[in-house]
């Protein structure tokens, strides 16, 4: 699928590259993005007007227009609003809080679970989600993108227990359809593997990133594609998003939602069905609703487990089962993500 043609490409803008375009606008100052919600600084209890550079403010004009303007509060402003909080040292919460460390086999990958691997495809992000676990994750240390996936290959093929792979990151659709294609393509000619999943923020947080290459090479891949997007809020949905999300469920693509349990975002009966119902219509269905990883800087996003499962009983007395996400846990060193 090399083929949709260049000539269009040299007439008009490349559909194919104006997620670029988009990417290249984002926020990455937090002055300028409430400047944007038309807030000051002041507004801003706590604020942190000097995060570290190896976590940045980031966040696409895409989920900054999804923000109520003028509400210091609103809870996507608050995923990615980084708060002087953040540098408390708060006993418990650590740098690796899923112990991704002892889980890698090597390159990026990392298994935990029977069938299925993990492939860190790349650590770059679109947006830098404040609660992010993997915050702190050493991508620097991964080495070259080529001679990462050449050696998870390997590793891949010469295990036939694996029927998954989980590409993540960070998140891959940062990289290319290009090199989507090729990474897919050689995934495809694994022959024990028969799925193919992607944990991927985009298609919420920068909705033109699915373009048709990008569907197609999932409708043409041999095995059955899983998209796993992240979205915690119905507000995060737009008509962009579902237009998105549209095209993945036309490829034939599986679309599934996790979100994070978040303070003052999320954790409410209310708000948690509204996204169930927001992802049905949008052709995505709720699979994990996750309590918060220990990761250091997140603490003010904790709910208490005695609250998370009176939310998640509330949700099961108001809708359909299928629309009740897993409320679960990491826990470090189980077999499966932990139920609670
Ligand atoms: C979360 C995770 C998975 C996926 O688990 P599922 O229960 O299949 O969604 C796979 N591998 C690793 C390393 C993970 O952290
Ligand atoms: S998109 Fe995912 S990986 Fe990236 S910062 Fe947000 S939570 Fe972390």
């Amino acid at each position: 699928m090399v083929t949709r043609s260049l000539a269009t490409c040299q007439t008009k803008p490349c559909q194919s590259e104006s997620w670029r375009h988009s990417l290249a606008a984002s926020f990455t100052d937090v002055a300028a993005l409430l400047e944007s919600l038309g807030l000051r600084e002041a507004d801003i209890p706590d604020l942190d007007r000097a995060t570290p550079p190896s976590f940045r403010v980031l966040v696409t004009r895409e989920f900054a227009a999804l923000m109520r303007p003028g509400d210091p509060e609103d809870p996507l402003l608050r995923q990615v609003l980084p708060l002087a909080l953040e540098q408390a040292r708060i006993p418990g919460y650590v740098m690796d809080p899923v112990d991704d460390t002892a889980a890698d086999r090597g390159h990026g990958l990392l298994q935990k679970y029977a069938g299925r691997a993990l492939l860190i495809a790349t650590g770059a992000c679109a947006i830098h989600c404040r609660y992010c676990f993997r915050r702190h994750y050493p991508y620097a240390g991964l080495g070259s993108a080529a001679a990462r996936s050449a050696s998870a290959l390997a590793r891949i093929a010469a295990d036939p227990s694996l029927s998954e792979v989980i590409l993540s990151g960070g998140d891959p659709l940062m990289l290319a359809d290009d090199q989507l294609e090729r990474l897919v393509a050689q995934l495809d000619g694994i022959g024990h593997l028969r799925r193919l999943r992607i944990h991927t923020r985009l298609p919420v947080v920068l909705p033109n990133r699915v373009t048709e290459r990008f569907c197609a090479i999932l409708a043409d891949s041999r095995l059955d594609a899983v998209v796993v997007i992240h979205a915690n809020h119905p507000q995060e949905l737009g008509a962009d998003a579902e237009q998105s999300l549209g095209l993945l469920r036309r490829a034939g693509v599986t679309v599934l939602n996790q979100s994070v349990l978040l303070r003052a975002v999320n954790d409410d009966s209310t708000t948690l069905g509204q996204l169930s119902e927001r992802l049905f219509r949008c052709g995505a269905l709720p699979y994990y609703l996750h309590q918060l990883d220990p990761v250091s800087g997140a603490a003010h996003f904790q709910v208490s487990d005695q609250r998370a499962c009176r939310l998640i009983q509330t949700l099961r007395q108001q809708l359909p089962g299928y629309l009740v996400p897993r409320l679960v846990r990491e826990v470090p060193g189980a077999d499966s993500k932990m139920p609670i």
